[in-house]
């Protein structure tokens, strides 16, 4: 069993994050073979700065060591070490169908938030996604929500690579969390949580201090009512609920009957202290792995030899299957 996922090094990573993605990755390490990777190259398809983003990827390298990744039981890598992504990328593109791309909505929504530039990085992002995973045969790609229409898509390149040039690359499935696979922004509880496109006050960011975590849970945006009940018609409410199951290793029901009739105030002060006690160790252990940048190169050295390892068969039948020499000239 194999499982891959990226993360991408823009911003500060948040709870969203956290829960949909990173927990899964640790998980991940227990169930089979996981191979993670800080997506750098997706995230020069939105307005960034390049100093900045070299200090991202530390930053978030740093969030997912201190999380529990293991480099010595998973495969840690950063995509940018792997021009076979990137290779694969184009490879694929003959397999991939301009309209499917054209559909995609996190396409619609990111081109619609660029004030200046519309990268066509940005609309090839999902071709460059299926790379990453089909690169490595992965089985099961653990993301959240919000990815499904990215992973259909990789499925679709997958099976249409297959049925043209023969069986060479794995067709993966999605795996999303059953509590928190969309953790909504907590100021405006219809849209996602997110690194690029959310509100400061609705974010809590994994690396906040338990101070700004309760500020951010007591203002947190709840619906009419009073009532601590779960339903589409209170979409802040159910939020809370969920945070507060995942948080706190519980099942929504049973958070829902504990607050029955306790107000709102109850329940945001008993989330906003699940989540500090539930992000506190990977606070406690950050700064020691972000202060050693050149142990995290040594990291991803390490991580980058072992991807390649994984890659090499894949990309050799790629590349015969396609009319292409399997092993370059010159290697
Ligand atoms: P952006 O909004 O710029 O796309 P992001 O917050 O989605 O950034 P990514 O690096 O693109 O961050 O996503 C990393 C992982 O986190 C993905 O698997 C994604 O599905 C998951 N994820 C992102 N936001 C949420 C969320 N609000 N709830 C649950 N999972 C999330
Ligand atoms: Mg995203």
């Amino acid at each position: 069993m194999r499982i891959f996922s990226g993360i991408q090094p823009t911003g500060r990573k948040h709870l969203g994050n956290y829960i949909g993605a990173i927990t899964q990755y640790v998980a991940g390490q227990d169930r089979g073979e996981g191979i993670y990777c800080v997506v750098d190259l997706h995230a020069i398809t939105v307005a960034y700065d390049p100093q900045a983003l070299r200090r991202s990827v530390y930053d978030t390298a740093a969030i997912l060591l201190a999380a529990g990744l293991d480099p010595e039981r998973c495969v840690f890598l950063r995509q940018s070490d792997m021009p076979e992504h990137t290779e694969l990328t184009w490879l694929l593109s003959s397999a991939t169908a301009y309209g499917d791309l054209q559909r995609m909505h996190q396409f619609k929504d990111k081109s619609a938030a660029q004030r200046e530039l519309t990268s066509a990085g940005l609309f090839f992002y999902p071709v460059l996604m299926a790379a990453d995973v089909l690169a490595y045969r992965a089985n099961e790609v653990p993301v959240g929500d919000d990815q499904r229409q990215h992973v259909e898509l990789m499925r679709d390149i997958a099976e249409r690579f297959n049925a043209r040039f023969g069986e060479v690359l794995v067709v993966p499935e999605g795996r999303y969390p059953v509590v928190g696979a969309r953790i909504m922004d907590l100021q405006f509880p219809d849209r996602k949580m997110s690194t690029t496109g959310a509100s400061e006050q609705g974010t809590i960011y994994v690396l906040d201090e338990p101070a700004a975590i309760a500020k951010k849970f007591r203002s947190a945006v709840t619906d009419s009512g009073s009532e601590v009940r779960r339903s589409p018609e209170k979409p802040g409410v159910t939020n809370l609920v969920d945070i507060l199951a995942v948080a706190a290793g519980r099942d929504p029901d049973e958070v829902e009957r504990q607050f029955d009739g306790a107000g709102y105030g109850a329940l945001k002060q008993a989330v906003a202290e699940a989540v500090t006690e539930y992000l506190a160790p990977v606070r406690e252990r950050y700064q020691e792995i972000r202060g050693d940048e050149a142990e995290l190169e040594r990291v991803f050295a390490r991580g980058a030899a072992k991807a390649r390892e994984l890659t090499a068969p894949v990309l050799r039948d790629v590349r015969e299957a396609m009319g292409f020499r399997g092993v370059r000239a010159g290697q």
